[in-house]
């Protein structure tokens, strides 16, 4: 089902999301309700705890990633990074954090492995935008935004709307 996206301010975001076992059904349930949202919102990534449910899975539609496997979507349980390498900078959206895109410093490349549905182990490794895709949707799970690894000046330029999106969510007003 397609769920809420939660918006900055909801606490959710800042949790650190608890590993979950492939075989429990909620599992397959989160995945669906993350693959049906990621393809309401026509998005690139998506994590469990911005549709509510703080668990460490989250998903890549590898549609726009040249290199990868033509498969949709694909889905990280219990993901673990494993290497890095390189640097890149470059801008970031989020759709918990409408409207604003900033220069985050991410690694070029990664390696990782997570787990899918049917319980196995496996390994991924990429560069550019999944690479920054990973680090993203992995910092999620553990209540880290992008926004907090922007520069402390253009955080400060940005507080007084940060401050303000955070206040509506919590009043329970759709901002997006
Ligand atoms: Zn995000």
């Amino acid at each position: 089902m397609i769920q809420k996206i939660r918006l900055f301010g909801d606490e959710v975001l800042r949790k650190t999301a608890e590993p979950i076992s492939p075989e429990d059904p909620k599992a397959a349930q989160v995945v669906q309700d993350l693959i049906d949202t990621l393809g309401a919102n026509e998005e690139f990534a998506l994590a469990a705890p911005q549709i509510g449910h703080s668990y460490r899975i989250f998903i890549i539609n590898p549609i726009w990633i040249e290199d990868a496997e033509k498969r949709y979507p694909m889905i990280f349980i219990n993901p673990e990074l494993l290497e890095f390498e390189g640097d890149q900078f470059v801008p970031e959206g989020c759709l918990s954090i409408p409207e604003i895109y900033e220069k985050v410093k991410r690694a070029q490349s990664v390696k990782l492995r997570a787990q899918d549905l049917s319980g196995a182990w496996k390994k991924y490794s990429g560069k550019e935008l999944f690479a920054r895709a990973v680090q993203h949707e992995n910092d999620h799970l553990d209540g880290i935004l992008f926004i907090d690894k922007i520069s402390p000046i253009r955080r400060r330029l940005l507080h007084g709307k940060l401050k303000i999106m955070a206040s509506t969510t919590k009043n329970g007003v759709n901002v997006g």
